[in-house]
């Protein structure tokens, strides 16, 4: 019985005698080895409960921590105090979280007394992501960093930042100021305003280093060379036709892409690059690839002398032309491409480099494919829940459509499928939800669509469970434990049934 209801289920937990008194405890923590995961959850309680003077309740210590290292910890709760072990400070950082889960309950509830007993977990992936699109909606600095802070409860490993779009450019990149000047905006003809907004460099690093704070690596994602109507408003010579192009407002697949043929394409993503080595740690870069439709490099005279110079069969393999472009670039740099399944395609002539990621979206077909051909995988679906602007239905009829998920279907997120080599499955880094926000704007539904749908995602890939089908009822149980704690952080979250 796992009674102190934490999401992601830990692996074991055992109950021991007694009580640990919360009457009078300031909550918190005394770092020892682990000095900065100890300020954070201090800062994290005292958001929530008010400043406490510091106490040595809490120790966090080597002392007993699980042999593996990295993020696996064990939690001891006893009548005289409290012990987050680790051997690494991510490790100390995932117990303190769990410890946060049982005091946000104990004290939401008015407990005096939480039980003994001892927790010991570790993951089973380590990328347990959440995509934010920033691009059709604008989110601010204080929204992501709220946000940040809540998927750290869930032990959430990995911020997949999507901060371009035909919507709108949200990247300052110094040598093309028009990219934020003019590509940030876009005309809301409904609403008669303009909207929009980017990040400055000191945004970003905040973020970032929120993120890394709660042991969160930040993916930045530059959408290329489709989903590329802002670049094109910025600078028209990007286009094959010239334009004129505006930054969109509407929603779709857009015909007018970076024109393949231009060097100065290559230039601009140099560019990028620079930047984004500069301000993010993470080895991963996403270049995104997606629905990149060949109507205009077709027609284009410079396009068409780039597919005979290359001597391409057609046109068809320009894409994978630019994936090999963008992803020696990133090499250069020591990163690791990330590219949608669609870089899968037409790599017959520019084989898929061996340094490319695929995240797979179109089910998991893709990922399975590329684990296979030997390429890391992230898989997120929208087939298995992980599109989280699908609305949330318990209506029997539409479950299995299309545009619609199940809280269910992300706790049954498989990443690694059983059809799956043993080589193939070991590149399976992991999963991720993505919330898209055509139809999101930021605040109370975006946290609607998130919640609780992520957590269930955060422990199907925190588990190692290999049931086909885990117990909906055991979730649900530590969910109504748990919609506690989202609501004393002021999280809105999605209420209906979890079918
Ligand atoms: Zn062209």
């Amino acid at each position: 019985m796992n009674d102190y209801a934490i999401i992601p289920r830990p692996a074991s937990v055992s109950r021991g005698e007694g009580t640990f008194s919360c009457r009078g405890v300031p909550w918190a923590a005394t770092g020892g080895d682990f000095g900065s995961e100890a300020g954070v959850f201090n800062a994290q309680l005292a958001a929530t409960f008010g400043e406490t003077e510091a106490s040595a309740k809490i120790a966090l210590t080597r002392e007993g921590a699980p042999a593996g290292g990295g993020e696996s910890f064990r939690l001891e709760i006893r009548t005289d105090g409290i012990a987050a072990c680790a051997l690494d400070p991510a490790g100390a950082f995932r117990g303190l979280q769990a410890l946060r889960q049982i005091i946000l309950s104990a004290e939401s509830e008015g407990r005096l007394a939480i039980p003994c007993g001892t927790i010991e977990d570790a993951p089973r992936f380590p990328w347990r992501g959440l995509m934010l699109d920033c691009s059709r909606n604008f989110f601010s600095v204080g929204f992501i960093k709220k946000l940040l802070d809540a998927l750290s409860l869930h032990h959430v490993s990995v911020f997949h930042w999507h901060l371009t779009d035909d919507q709108g450019w949200r990247l300052p990149v110094a040598p093309f100021p028009l990219l934020t000047e003019i590509g940030s905006v876009r005309r809301d003809t409904r609403a008669w305003r303009d909207v929009g907004g980017f990040y400055s460099e000191d945004d970003i690093r905040e973020i970032v280093a929120h993120a890394a704070e709660r042991h969160i690596e930040v993916v930045p994602e530059v959408d290329l060379p489709g989903h590329a109507s802002a670049i094109l408003a910025a600078y028209p010579e990007l286009g094959c036709t010239g334009g004129p192009y505006r930054v969109e407002e509407r929603f779709g697949v857009f015909e007018d892409v970076l024109c393949a043929g231009n060097d100065r394409f290559l230039d601009l993503a140099e560019a990028i690059f620079d930047v984004l080595d500069r301000l993010f740690p993470s080895r991963y870069v996403h270049i995104g690839g997606d629905e990149v439709p060949t109507t205009r490099w077709e027609a284009c005279p410079k396009c068409q002398r780039r597919v005979a110079e290359l001597g391409l069969d057609g046109t068809w393999q320009l894409q994978s032309w630019i994936t090999t472009q963008l992803a020696g670039m990133l090499a250069r740099r020591g990163k690791i491409a990330v590219g949608w399944d669609e870089v899968l395609e037409n790599t017959e002539r520019f084989p898929l480099p061996e340094n490319v990621a695929v995240m797979s979206w179109r089910g998991s077909k893709g990922g399975k494919e590329a684990a296979t051909r030997g390429r890391p995988v992230v898989m997120s679906p929208t087939t298995e829940g992980c599109y989280l602007d699908y609305r949330h239905t318990d209506d029997p009829e539409e479950i299995g459509r299309l545009g619609v998920g199940t809280v269910r279907q992300g706790l049954n997120l498989r990443p690694v499928t059983p059809d799956m080599p043993p080589e193939a499955a070991a590149l399976v880094l992991g999963g991720q939800g993505n919330l898209w926000t055509e139809a999101v704007p930021a605040g109370r539904l975006a946290e609607h669509m998130i919640f609780p749908r992520i957590c269930a995602i955060a422990e199907a890939l925190w588990t190692a469970d290999p049931a086909a089908d885990r117990d909906i009822a055991d979730f649900a149980a530590r969910l109504k434990v748990h919609r506690g704690r989202l609501d004393r952080l002021g999280l809105n979250h999605y209420r209906g049934r979890l079918e």
